[in-house]
């Protein structure tokens, strides 16, 4: 395809070159660029069936239950604790809330200790089986159970969700009409074409394979269908009817070693130390990776 619209604003986007291709399942996935917000979007979009493989629950999710942490831990690959996803938010603990995109159900067994109830959503029926069947006292559903069920939440809470959407308008508008009117949205996500050191770390070396090499092509599972930056994030749910109350951004160092001590060769510390410098030397307050949304629907 030559062109086709953005996934965020319906302007046009083009082919983005300067990333190599990814081959997935015998499909090449490209990068396109939107020619007014610069969202960055794979072309094709993964079908049903190839969404369906991705996600399976044996290779996606592992359902178990692992330790429960202190709500101010910073959970590996995260960077907003659970207390700072939950404060401000009035009357959470009377509920009912909904941790959409639940995973493992870690989230909600958190919450759980401290009688704030969370029900769940995931992708894979045979995720939904487990999780119910290891965390009784929340409610389990599959997306389309949920979007068929006429049931309105105080809360919703999304991590590292958006950036799997294959329609994120639509999708994440069918989430809001699943609001109470004054409930709140919590989403917490990559900004992965954001000015920050890992990002540009992290891009730079796919850019500097593909100029030394125009055939180079990478091959994983294309789960992310959308980069975008904190401008055209912002900008996308300024596209809905809520009440922006916090919108912040931070720095992580995925897909790098978050610790030192996680540094397993050279080439990791170097990569450890170059990322901390840009952390510890940002001057913008809009600097870094990752993005956290709190809004109240009107
Ligand atoms: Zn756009």
């Amino acid at each position: 395809m030559s062109s086709f619209n953005c996934l965020f604003c319906n302007q046009s986007a083009s082919l983005y070159s300067k990333l190599p291709p990814n081959q997935f399942e015998g499909v090449t996935f490209h990068y396109y660029q939107c020619t007014k917000c610069k969202l960055i979007q794979i072309d094709p979009i993964p079908s049903p069936e190839l969404l369906s493989k991705m996600y399976h629950s044996e290779s996606y999710h592992e359902v178990e239950l692992a330790e429960i942490l202190p709500l101010d831990y910073v959970l590996p690959g995260l960077r907003f604790t659970y207390q700072k996803q939950i404060t401000e938010i009035p009357n959470i603990t009377q509920g009912p809330n909904l941790d959409f995109g639940c995973g493992d159900g870690h989230f909600i067994r958190s919450m759980a200790q401290h009688q704030i109830p969370f029900d769940g959503v995931e992708f894979n029926p045979e995720t939904i089986e487990k999780l119910a069947s290891l965390l009784p006292s929340s409610n389990f559903s599959t997306v389309a159970d949920f979007l068929a069920n006429p049931k309105t939440y105080r809360v919703i809470r999304m991590s590292n969700v958006l950036e799997h959407f294959t329609n994120p308008k639509k999708e994440l508008g069918a989430i809001i009409d699943k609001l109470e009117s004054g409930g709140y949205l919590v989403i917490e996500g990559p900004i992965e074409m954001n000015w920050s050191w890992t990002n540009w770390l992290k891009w730079g070396y796919l850019k500097l394979r593909k100029k030394l090499r125009s055939s180079y092509s990478t091959s994983h599972a294309p789960t992310h269908t959308i980069y975008s930056n904190r401008q055209n994030q912002l900008d996308f749910f300024r596209q809905f009817p809520l009440e922006i109350t916090t919108f912040e951004v931070r720095e992580g160092f995925w897909p790098f070693a978050e610790k030192w001590k996680d540094c397993k060769s050279i080439r990791s510390i170097l990569i450890y130390f170059f990322c901390s410098l840009g952390k510890r030397t940002m001057l913008s307050k809009n600097y870094g990776n990752v993005f956290l949304l709190k809004a109240k629907k009107l």
